[in-house]
């Protein structure tokens, strides 16, 4: 029997190669896009067609190099699709603000074509980035957000609100079978060492023998979910019949302080955590109120933070040195000060 097929856009990125492997598993045939930008081929490497032979799922994945704000032409039948190609760290956002914009609005909408094309069903990557700085606390899909347009998030924040309008528009309008995500921080291996989220930053400061960069006093708080949660939740929401947009996150709250103390027991270092000026527009406070998710996808994250932690560790040791050293973005990572 034909396998089905399922379109997933940043394929190369953290989230992406996650989710070829998942569907992989579930018996799809994947096709895996993306221009490589923030991606990394070596997150998807077992997929591809290697000159040892055939890797585990080569006859079931095909890769596609190519910018998703163009137009996509596909040939042939597509039951889903998955939108999350898009830089997803502040520093990046900083150095590549239009590719940003651009992917989750133009990008966005190409897919939309592509799908209503395909009568296939869409699932958009947006983000909790959409609440802004929150004045709601924990942050339920209700709550509308506090976001700054022009500041250094905006290119990001704006573009995702722009893709959950556009979204819901081809929903009402065209009849689309569409899906919405907003997804929490998530950590886990083939998370880029250097992309300057905290996680990483830290993890690879520790490695490395440095002192963590702990931005403002640290009392800013975020909730940190282990990628195969994420990526059962992901899974969920696409085979249900929910269209609204739903909170994806591990409502374990912890303080940015807390979290490098964490990561300093984790890793034995000697370095300390050292303050820097907090960047601009950071957002103080963000848990998810998964209330939706556990009601109506029977989901909640299954992995605490000690175990997903422990394994996140695992990975990054195992990096060679000079991944280690490769220093994209020094402390700051391209924030001006
Ligand atoms: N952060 C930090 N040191 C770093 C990188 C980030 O203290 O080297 C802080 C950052 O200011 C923010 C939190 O950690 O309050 C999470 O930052 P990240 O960039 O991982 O994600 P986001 O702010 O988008 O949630």
């Amino acid at each position: 029997m034909k396998k089905e097929r399922v379109l997933i856009t940043g394929a190369a990125g953290f989230l992406g190669s996650h989710l070829c492997d998942r569907f992989i598993k579930e018996g799809f045939s994947v096709i895996g896009m993306d221009n490589l930008i923030t991606g990394d081929l070596k997150n998807i490497a077992h997929l591809l067609p290697s000159p040892q032979g055939e890797g585990q799922g080569v006859r079931s994945f095909q890769f596609i190099n190519h910018d998703v704000a163009k137009h996509i032409s596909l040939d042939g039948d597509i039951k889903y699709i998955l939108h999350f190609a898009s830089p997803a760290s502040p520093v990046d956002y900083l150095k590549i603000p239009i590719q940003t914009l651009k992917v989750s609005s133009l990008g966005t909408h190409n897919l939309l074509g592509l799908a209503k094309t395909k009568k296939a069903r869409i699932l958009v990557a947006s983000t909790s980035e959409v609440y802004g700085d929150p004045l709601v606390h924990p942050q339920t899909e209700e709550y509308w957000g506090n976001v700054n347009p022009v500041g250094p998030r905006g290119v990001y924040d704006e573009a995702k609100r722009f893709m959950e309008a556009m979204t819901m528009a081809y929903h009402t309008y065209h009849g689309l079978e569409t899906r919405i995500i907003r997804i929490f921080n998530t950590y886990g291996p083939r998370m880029r060492l250097n992309d300057g989220r905290v996680l990483p930053a830290f993890i690879g400061q520790a490695l490395r023998g440095e002192n963590l960069t702990m931005f403002g006093d640290g009392s800013q708080t975020r909730s940190f979910c282990y990628v195969d949660d994420l990526v059962e939740g992901i899974y969920r929401l696409l085979m249900s019949d929910y269209v609204q947009p739903m909170n994806i996150g591990n409502p374990s709250e912890i303080t940015i302080k807390e979290f490098g103390e964490e990561i300093i027991k984790l890793t034995g270092t000697k370095q300390k955590l050292i303050s820097f000026p907090l960047p601009q527009d950071d957002p103080k406070q963000r848990q998810p109120d998964i209330t939706k998710a556990r009601n109506i996808l029977g989901w909640e994250p299954m992995i605490s933070r000690s175990e997903g932690l422990k394994i996140t560790y695992a990975y990054f040791k195992s990096l060679s040195k000079e991944e280690l050293t490769k220093v994209e973005h020094k402390s700051f990572g391209g924030y001006k000060k």
